[in-house]
């Protein structure tokens, strides 16, 4: 006899479900294609039937509860807000959707905090109380745990670090702001910086010979990885940026660790030598040496599906 939760991510691609039981075993998985569906509501039925296809392969398995990270996910309400990435409409109840096409009860919050829920039952944060937790993908997520429990704030939005002002009047932000953090310190920000360094020219890089739709993250990784130059500025110059913000942010609430996840975060050393650098540097005295700086310890692991259904695991023991 299984218990297992549901843990549900919403992509903008695709919708991925996962089966978890209580220590982190996937039982069974899935995924939905989300933009494809008229709405929401045939979202849900489609992964509905999904999560009752994989719960029957699983012998004696019954569905608890369901666990959902989305973006602009609201815990508080339950709803998707006016997510930039989604071709939803405004204000989405989708915890509820999900409750009445399942019968269970069912929880969300955004991506990034249900990531750092994750890494607090699965994963690098397991017997902490106090971290942050930082997504390096196409922007720059962040989950703050403080006493054991994610900081909400009073709307259900708290720990938007990736849309403080890194750069007062810098690159235009997706939020339509100027020099927010995301734009500097994240997959799409790294490859701003090369192009930026190779417009001002001075140095030879192989990156100037590489097409523009194949300069990604991890195209300047490796050519730093192979000791070009302008890839290795460009990751002193994104470390030194977020190891910076980092001190800000660890002057708020004192995590003992920040954890780095998603796509950059792959890079290791080259992004963790300078972010550690800037942000020991940059510290308040009273807070050097104090803090880590870990990469997740569920990068190769389905992380989105575990801190979902890592949501509605903390949500149970919460009641
Ligand atoms: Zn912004």
């Amino acid at each position: 006899m299984h218990d297992l939760i549901a843990g549900i991510d919403i992509g903008g691609t695709n919708t991925v479900f996962g089966l978890v039981d209580r220590d982190g075993v996937v039982h069974g998985e899935g995924r939905v294609p989300t933009a494809t569906h008229a709405g929401p509501e045939q979202l849900v039925h489609a992964v509905a039937e999904g999560i009752h296809t994989a719960l029957a392969a699983v012998h004696g398995a019954s569905l608890r509860a369901v666990g959902i990270g989305a973006p602009n996910g609201n815990y508080y309400r339950g709803t998707v807000e006016f997510a930039p990435n989604l071709a939803w409409r405004g204000i989405v109840p989708l915890a509820s959707l999900f409750r009445e096409a399942l019968g269970v009860p069912a929880c969300l919050t955004n991506d990034a905090n249900a990531a750092a829920i994750g890494e607090m039952t699965y994963g690098a944060a397991r017997g902490m109380r106090d971290f942050l937790l930082v997504t390096l993908g196409t922007g720059l997520g962040s989950g703050f745990v403080a006493n054991g429990h994610v900081i909400y704030g009073h709307d259900g939005f708290a720990g938007e670090l990736g849309h403080t002002i890194a750069v007062r009047g810098g690159r235009p932000c997706g939020c339509g702001r100027r020099g927010c953090l995301e734009t500097y310190a994240s997959a799409t920000g790294i490859v701003l910086t090369v192009r930026e360094l190779l417009e001002e020219g001075g140095t030879d890089s192989r990156l100037a010979r590489v097409d523009v739709e194949d300069l990604t993250s991890r195209a300047i990784a490796d050519a730093a990885a192979a000791g070009d130059t302008l890839a290795k500025e460009a990751f002193e110059i994104t470390g030194r940026t977020l190891g910076e913000a980092l001190a800000d942010a660890v002057a708020i609430t004192s995590p003992e660790a920040i954890i780095l996840f998603g796509g950059l975060a792959r890079s290791g050393d080259l992004i963790l030598a300078p972010t550690v650098r800037a942000l020991e540097e940059t510290l308040l005295p009273i807070f050097r040496g104090k803090t880590r700086i870990l990469l997740s310890a569920l990068m190769d692991r389905n992380a989105a599906v575990l801190g979902a259904a890592a949501l509605a695991l903390a949500e149970e023991s919460d009641r």
